[in-house]
């Protein structure tokens, strides 16, 4: 009865400040279970409506759960809603969204960050103790960063894909975004796990948990000089500079290194993504998926569905379907492929020879809504989440201090299948 009120409470913190933070898209007020979790709504809900915060997935009622879905409902966890997102999960800001902005507890007039700005927000505001994520280029870490709460991108292929809707399908990944180091490990251990559903998922038991008591005051950690670059705002320069101290202080090893292969990060990612783009969202085209404008002429009708996209999604589908086409394939997707690798390995020889490598999460901190109006702008704000998901590892966003007043994200990554290690040295300086 006691946990029966649990999610009880959580509905009604719910029904009674998400009118000010927008975070929820779809509340369900009779969920069951024990623990309370808001889904980002790119992941499939059985009888759940999901839209990826598109029109053109306004009314869709998937007949079958996501296989994390399945996984948080057999452990007696409780959806009590769909969380608000930059349409399919495109953007920065949340202000992608076909709907409505999420606003960020800490100041309203600012986004909670995207594309998981609902999910971070829904858990900073204390509607929820933990959310699902998910992550292309940043979309857990970053508005978990912009938020002060915990977000964590594991290692590719850990989590199962089954029923997130798919953006650039070699670099998503979904993941928890919670008030703890240890709250992600624990849903970890919930949502991981080889699934025969996803062909990319591995066979690997890892205990998420097993690092959590350890003394990391033993390890070497790498930041990239590259880090204090311009367009970097001065107070998280600052933070960082105090995070590499305190660090410096428990007793651990820090150096400086050079990454400049990060200032093609951006670059190599805005080709990728976009061309897996134009491949996946082909199918909502109004007849295999999506809301149907019925039109005199298939032609016709799949024209008029497709008007359901958002601008940003459209461009990218333009975007990509331009590097993938045969004229220009060598001469971007094949050579985005090539930099990714570049990138990758030189991601994986400094984990070689370093535990871990720390940036901030983000440039900057929380920006007001509708103060970006250059797309290249909210691009640029990735630079440093994109590289762990070109090279698959795992990374994790941690609150560190303010700057003027707003919270301010460190991200620690680490080598691959290291997700234990990187939950356990979050919580280790925590
Ligand atoms: N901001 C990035 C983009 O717009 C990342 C999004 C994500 O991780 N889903 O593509």
């Amino acid at each position: 009865k006691e946990n029966r009120s649990f999610v009880g409470e959580s509905i009604s913190r719910i029904k009674k400040i998400d009118e000010k933070i927008n975070a929820f898209i779809t509340v369900v007020e009779n969920a069951n279970g024990k623990i309370p979790i808001a889904i980002k709504d790119n992941i499939v809900t059985k009888g759940i409506r999901t839209t990826c915060a598109s029109k053109i997935l306004e009314n869709f009622v998937p007949p079958y759960n996501a296989t994390v879905v399945e996984k948080l409902i057999a452990n007696d966890f409780a959806i009590v809603g769909k969380t608000n997102l930059d349409e399919f999960a495109m953007g920065t800001g949340t202000e992608y969204s076909a709907f409505f902005v999420t606003k960020n507890p800490w100041d309203h007039e600012r986004v909670a960050g995207g594309s998981s700005g609902g999910s971070a927000a829904a858990v900073a505001s204390g509607q929820v103790v933990a959310a699902l994520g998910s992550d292309t280029g940043g979309s857990i870490r970053q508005p978990a960063a912009f938020c002060g709460v915990v977000g964590f991108k594991p290692t590719y292929g850990l989590v199962s894909r089954y029923g997130l809707v798919a953006f650039a399908s070699s670099l998503d990944q979904i993941g928890p975004i919670t008030k703890t180091t240890k709250d992600a490990a624990y849903l970890m251990n919930v949502i991981y796990g080889k699934d025969e559903k996803d062909a990319t998922t591995v066979d690997r038991k890892i205990n998420f948990e097993e690092y959590l008591e350890s003394d990391f005051s033993n390890v070497k950690v790498a930041y990239p000089e590259e880090v204090f670059a311009e367009g970097v705002e001065e107070g998280v320069k600052e933070r960082f500079e105090e995070f590499v101290k305190f660090l410096q202080r428990k007793g651990i090893k820090v150096d400086k290194v050079s990454f400049k292969e990060l200032s093609y990060s951006v670059a190599t990612y805005y080709i990728i993504a976009p061309s897996e783009v134009s491949s996946n969202l082909s199918r909502f085209d109004g007849i295999r998926y999506g809301k149907r404008d019925e039109q005199e002429g298939l032609l016709q009708t799949y024209l008029n569905s497709r008007k359901n996209l958002g601008k940003e999604v459209i461009r990218r589908i333009m975007i990509g379907t331009f590097t993938l086409s045969a004229a220009y394939y060598d001469a971007y997707f094949e050579k985005a492929q090539k930099v990714r690798r570049i990138i990758s390995n030189k991601l994986n020889d400094l984990l070689k020879e370093y535990d871990f490598i720390i940036t901030p999460t983000s440039p900057i901190t929380a920006f007001k809504i509708g103060e970006v109006k250059d797309p290249l702008v909210y691009y640029m704000m990735d630079i440093f989440t994109i590289p762990a998901n070109l090279a698959g590892i795992p990374a994790i966003s941690i609150p560190f201090g303010f700057s003027n007043g707003l919270p301010v994200g460190m991200q620690i990554m680490g080598k691959r299948f290291d997700d234990a290690k990187v939950l356990g040295f979050a919580n280790y300086i925590e």
